[in-house]
C-alpha cells in the first residue's frame, strides 16, 4: 500500500488576465487575451502538526506568482521563431512583416520558448517550488499546476521533487 496525501488550492484569486501571441508550428497566432485560471496542488507527508501545508501558505505563494502575470503581455522571450529585441524602454518583437513594440512595464519577459499553458504551468509551479524551498517546507515531494485558457481548456506541469 502506498499512502499519498495532498493540498489543492485553486479560485480564490488565483488568476490572472494577460495578453499573449502563441506560436503554433510556423505560425503566429494574433495578440489576444485570457482570463487564466490556476490550479496547484502539492503532494507530501504530514508535518508534526498533520498538515501537508498550510492552505494560505500555498495559496500565498501561487498568488504572488499570478499577481505579477496578472495584466501583462506575456511575452516568450526564448522563442526560437520570434525576432525578439530588448530596447531600453520597451520589448521589439517581429515576425515576418508583424512588428510590435511592447512598453517594458506592460510586459513580463518569461523565460520559456513558447506561451503555452503547459509551459505557464511549468513557469508558476518553479516558482512557487522556489518559495516553497525557501519557506522551509521539507515534507513536500511533489507539484501539480493546472493553468485553464478557458472552460475546460487546461495545460499543466507536474514534478517530483528528488
Ligand atoms: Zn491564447
Amino acid at each position: 500500500m502506498s499512502i499519498q496525501r495532498h493540498v489543492t488550492v485553486e479560485r480564490v484569486r488565483l488568476k490572472f488576465a494577460a495578453a499573449h501571441m502563441a506560436t503554433l508550428g510556423d505560425e503566429l497566432e494574433p495578440l489576444h487575451g485570457h482570463n487564466y485560471l490556476v490550479r496547484c496542488r502539492v503532494e507530501g507527508d504530514l508535518t508534526e502538526d498533520r498538515w501537508v501545508i498550510d492552505f494560505s501558505a500555498l495559496k500565498g505563494y501561487t498568488r504572488a506568482v499570478c499577481d505579477e502575470l496578472d495584466h501583462h503581455f506575456l511575452l516568450q522571450r526564448d522563442s526560437p521563431l520570434l525576432d525578439i529585441e530588448e530596447r531600453d524602454a520597451s520589448w521589439g518583437v517581429r515576425f515576418g512583416d508583424r512588428e510590435y513594440a511592447f512598453p517594458k512595464s506592460d510586459v513580463v519577459a518569461l523565460p520559456i520558448a513558447n506561451t503555452t499553458a503547459e509551459l505557464l504551468a511549468e513557469y508558476i509551479a518553479e516558482r512557487v517550488v522556489a518559495s516553497l524551498r525557501d519557506g522551509g517546507h521539507g515534507n513536500i515531494q511533489a507539484i501539480h499546476v493546472d493553468v485553464e485558457e478557458m472552460p475546460g481548456q487546461s495545460g499543466g506541469y507536474a514534478r517530483t521533487f528528488d
